[in-house]
């Protein structure tokens, strides 16, 4: 994902209904029309007024964050983590529902989580634990597979991790359905996984 300004909001790479049962069609219309598209606009406007990083990709504004005046750093890292975030939860799923790991992930799960199962379990009660607004992760670090969350529109590039699957836990994600269940809505995100985009991601970390 290593896109550059002006940023647009593409096309899902599913119909707004094809995750149901699991995720409502109206849900995954506003997430992607309204939530997501805010955070394109307001990336493009703050590239506008500061033009001098309008060649920065993506990946560039979240990694070298830092870098950026102080008083950027802020509304670059909120709204390029929300337009970079809600792409890669968008690219995680599929409506080719129930795959399994591919096999380097199956043996990368086995060797952190023992099962399938046990990856499920924990990855679970990490989005639960999420207090507030945020993401739930499954990332590739130095020991192996592990389970993170961040908060509001944080991501793990500026940790050194690198990112496989992640599930967004804000309620605009899964409240109209759902309500207050975030328990119900992990449950059924494990349904839509897109382990074969999840495999193709892990090869690229190393
Ligand atoms: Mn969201």
């Amino acid at each position: 994902m290593n896109l550059c300004y002006p940023f647009v909001n593409t096309h899902l790479p599913y119909a707004y209904n094809a995750l149901e049962p699991y995720i409502d069609e109206k849900t995954m219309e506003l997430h992607h029309d309204r939530h997501l598209q805010a955070y394109i606009d307001n990336l493009n406007t703050l590239m506008e007024e500061n033009p001098q990083y309008q060649h920065w990709s993506l990946d560039k504004i979240l990694m070298n964050n830092s870098c950026l005046p102080p008083t950027l750093q802020t509304p670059f890292k909120n709204n390029a983590g929300g337009v970079y975030n809600h792409r890669f939860f968008f690219e995680s799923m599929t409506d080719h529902k129930d795959m399994s790991p591919g096999p380097c992930l199956s043996s990368l799960i086995s060797r952190s989580f023992q099962s399938l199962d046990n990856f499920k379990s924990c990855f679970k009660k990490t989005a639960l634990d999420v207090f507030g607004s945020g993401y739930t992760w499954l990332v590739l670090c130095r020991d192996g597979l592990a389970i993170t969350w961040s908060a509001n529109q944080d991501t793990p590039l500026s940790q050194g991790q690198c990112p496989v699957l992640n599930l967004d836990v804000w309620e605009h994600a899964y409240y109209l359905k759902h309500y207050n269940r975030r328990a119900d809505y992990i449950e059924d995100w494990f349904h839509l996984i897109d382990w074969h985009r999840a495999e193709q991601r892990l090869e690229c970390c190393f």
